[in-house]
């Protein structure tokens, strides 16, 4: 007996998806405000690398100037005082130039440019005292210089460069997680729809083809929908469903054996209705017709049965239909077809028999039934409970199912009256009949 499934089906558990979105997404928002914060810094160094090479090139457009100047202070005498203001604003650029390099991490251009104030003092000096030969240093200066400027736009490049690194590098981490993001995804919607949609689909499939295919019966369904379901392939979700839908389809299937059951059965005599009778009687008769097969059929009626139940009452009439069914039940075979007829009448099909093996059955029926003690029988007239059967075989006897009852009855009504507890078959009427002829 199947089991009612009752367990509740647990709901898929979404905290590993969730926890990993929220891990994912804060990396990439830390990161993401990491990189603004250092990629800033170092678009900082490289602007203030550019300004001081921006510098550098005034500083030394100055410096070209004094020297020029420096060349024809003997004929304009007037620019001394121009050329102490240009050389004492070198020498302040200098100082700022030391403070922006070492901030810059530019330790060679600080230490330059150091020494060069020194030498822009010296000049000074030389120019106040009007000693020949102040600026002589200057050539060599500006000759530094280039070097100093060249040297800077190299580091110019290379800090744009790092910065231009940075962001690519950037771009290629958050394509590179993204492309993570998206091939999970696509695994996680794959493998969801491999272990959910495909298995659900095929067991909706399975369930429509057991359904087309079992019409009359729901039986075995249970075990269909088992058959080629490998829970190893399919997610604990949907075995929890499989499970439901066998159990589902075992329950029905139990409830449909009940069904079936009171569908054909006779419900006092447990033996089958007329319905189920009738219809058996028709196919057979068919296929005995089909295949020149032979099919006997006996009408069974308990004798004096009016009397019995006047004298005991219909419960005890009951229990005497009950024993008497279950006698003719155990003494057909696995083929034949007992049923209740109607009230206390039994009819008997007989598939693929004929008269004789037909007559024998019911006969050794009858002699069981005469023999079996009862309740209170000793009381009827005759002291037992008999039964009185008449026997006809398709196609001897009849030429279709509805002869074939009827003829069976005529030959019960002779037994009736030839004495009771008694099988007549209905070839005998009819050799009665030709005797009675004859001797007409
Ligand atoms: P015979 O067949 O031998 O001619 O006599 P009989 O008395 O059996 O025939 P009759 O047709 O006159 O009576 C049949 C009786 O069967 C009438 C009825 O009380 C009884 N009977 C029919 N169905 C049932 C049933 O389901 N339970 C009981 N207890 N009796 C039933
Ligand atoms: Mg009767
Ligand atoms: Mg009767």
């Amino acid at each position: 007996m199947p089991q009612t499934a009752k367990t509740s089906i647990q709901h898929i558990s979404m905290k590993p998806a969730i926890y990993t979105g929220i891990l994912l997404a804060v990396l990439l928002l830390g990161g993401t405000a990491g990189f603004i914060v250092y990629e800033g810094k170092l678009q900082k160094r490289a602007d203030e690398a550019q300004m001081i090479y921006k510098d550098l090139l005034d500083f030394r457009s100055t410096l070209t100037l004094i020297d020029q100047q420096l060349s024809v202070i003997h004929d304009r005498p007037e620019i001394m005082q121009e050329i102490v203001e240009n050389t004492k604003l070198l020498q302040f650029r200098s100082v700022n130039f030391q403070a922006r390099a070492q901030k810059n991490n530019m330790p060679e251009l600080a230490s330059w440019m150091k020494s060069r104030h020194l030498m822009l003092e010296k000049m000074l000096a030389d120019i106040d005292m009007k000693r020949a030969g102040a600026g002589n240093n200057i050539s060599l200066m500006i000759l530094e210089l280039d070097d100093v400027i060249l040297r800077t736009a190299i580091d110019v490049r290379l800090a744009a460069d790092k910065v231009y690194d940075t962001v690519q590098l950037f771009f290629f981490i958050v394509l590179a997680i993204l492309v993570v993001i998206i091939i999970s995804a696509g695994w996680v919607i794959v493998s969801n729809y491999r272990q959910t949609v495909i298995p659900l689909n095929q067991l909706a499939e399975k369930l429509r083809m057991v359904n087309e295919e079992l019409p009359e019966s729901f039986h075995d369904t249970a075990e269909e929908v088992k058959k080629n379901i490998r829970p190893e392939e399919f997610s604990s979700d949907v075995n929890q469903i499989t499970d439901s839908i066998v159990s589902f389809c075992q329950n029905i299937e139990l409830k449909n054996k009940k069904l079936d059951e009171l569908f054909i059965k006779d419900e006092k005599t447990n033996l089958y209705n007329y319905r189920h009778f009738k219809d058996h009687l028709i196919v057979d008769v068919a296929r005995a017709k089909r295949f020149g097969e032979k099919v006997s059929l006996a009408m069974i009626d308990i004798d004096r049965f009016k009397a019995y139940n006047d004298a005991n009452g219909h419960v005890a009439g009951d229990i005497v239909l009950e024993r008497m069914a279950g006698i003719i039940r155990e003494e057909c075979r696995e083929a034949d077809i007992p049923a209740r007829f109607g009230g206390e009448e039994f009819a008997v099909l007989f598939p693929k028999t004929g008269s004789s093996k037909a007559i024998e059955i019911v006969d050794r029926l009858r002699q069981i039934i005469a023999a079996e003690p009862f309740y209170h029988e000793k009381a009827l007239p005759g002291g037992q409970l008999t039964i009185s059967a008449g026997i006809a075989t398709y196609p001897d006897d009849a030429v279709d199912w509805y002869s074939l009852i009827n003829n069976a009855d005529k030959a019960l009504y002779r037994a009736k009256q030839t004495g009771r507890n008694r099988v007549v078959h209905f070839r005998e009427l009819e050799a009665e009949e030709e005797r009675e002829e004859g001797s007409v």
